[in-house]
């Protein structure tokens, strides 16, 4: 790590005429807490539940669920700590519960496993509840939603877990729950998604896929998996601004945060709230403490007249070059 980079640790991600971004940190395993601390991150922006799900050999009881949310709550305490509900399927599949599909990333994934099987999800919700028990710094988000019968469906749920928890005996808090915005369809039903939930999370890396249709692990259609393409732009900024109208907040947790260049246009474009890998919090912040609002705007304004992805990417690469 240069020496420059480890110099902005302890400062804010600030640019030049004072707009102030939050470094949120994307998490999975114990390992990931330690450096994500150290680098300065401001929360967990998606805290990825089936990764301790991976690395066993069955799912892990409530208690042992509790005990490793924990862990993850107390370390940034009193920081947030956003959960992401089971998101298996698609790339991510459990040795111990196998799902064979011709086509796995249009099939049964994220909230539409966890939905067929409400005790694997309440079980989730109740060991997330009981762990944040006295820290509340819980915030619970759906991955996978593309339409408003599964966050109604999730939330009866949630609330369901919230009560029994409660005449249990918990001291808890209801968490704030968010939905991710990684399907096409849910670009276009961001109005509706607001009134049930109350943030939203864009999963730019499954959004690029869904959008461009380009399998994200595919490397034969590596080249067409664009996350400058017009139209992956075009659909964060009206995200953005549908949001925004309606005063919900909305951060953005794929790939597109932690890259400097794209994280510039998501400034740009309204997003204040960037959750990426922990290494590349230092870097994203020393570029964005570089520019200014103003100049990203500038640069946006100028990025919408590009029709194609390559041209945009060697545009804002320049750009960022003559910032320093
Ligand atoms: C995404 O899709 O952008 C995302 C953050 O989630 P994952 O990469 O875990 O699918
Ligand atoms: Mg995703």
């Amino acid at each position: 790590l240069s020496k420059e980079l480890e110099s902005v640790t302890d400062l804010p991600c600030e640019t030049l005429d004072g707009h102030r971004i939050n470094m949120f940190v994307n998490t999975g395993l114990m390992a990931d807490v330690n450096i994500s601390l150290q680098r300065g991150a401001e929360g967990v922006g998606l805290y990825r539940t089936e990764i301790p799900f991976m690395v066993r050999d069955r799912f892990p009881s409530e208690l042992e669920q509790m005990e490793i949310y924990r862990q993850q709550l107390e370390a940034f305490y009193p920081a947030p700590v956003t959960m992401r509900t089971l998101d298996i399927g698609g790339d991510k599949s459990l040795p111990y519960f196998p799902i064979q599909e011709d086509n796995p990333f249009l099939g049964w994934r994220g909230i539409r496993v966890t939905l067929d099987h409400p005790e694997i999800f309440l079980v989730q919700i109740r060991a997330m509840l009981w762990a944040s028990e006295s820290l509340d710094n819980l915030r619970i988000m759906l991955p996978m939603v593309s339409s408003v019968m599964e966050i109604d469906e999730a939330m009866h749920l949630i609330h369901r877990a919230y009560l029994e928890v409660l005449e249990e005996g918990a001291h808890v808090q209801m968490p704030e729950v968010g939905v991710m915005i990684e399907v096409p369809a849910a670009v276009y039903q961001i109005k509706d998604f607001v009134q049930q939930c109350d943030f939203l999370s864009v999963g730019s890396n499954d959004l690029t896929q869904y959008l461009l249709a380009v399998d994200r692990n595919n490397r034969r259609v590596a080249s067409l998996y664009q996350a400058f393409h017009p139209s992956v732009l075009r659909a964060l900024k009206h995200i953005i601004d549908e949001a925004k109208a309606e005063g919900t907040p909305v951060s953005i947790c794929g790939e597109m945060a932690g890259d400097p260049r794209s994280a510039v246009l998501l400034m740009a474009m309204g997003y204040e709230t960037l959750s990426m890998s922990a290494t590349s919090l230092l870097r994203v912040k020393w570029v964005l403490r570089k520019i200014s609002l103003a100049a990203a705007q500038e640069l946006l304004e100028q990025v919408w007249k590009m029709d194609n992805a390559a041209v945009i990417k060697s545009h804002v690469d320049l750009m960022l070059d003559r910032a320093g």
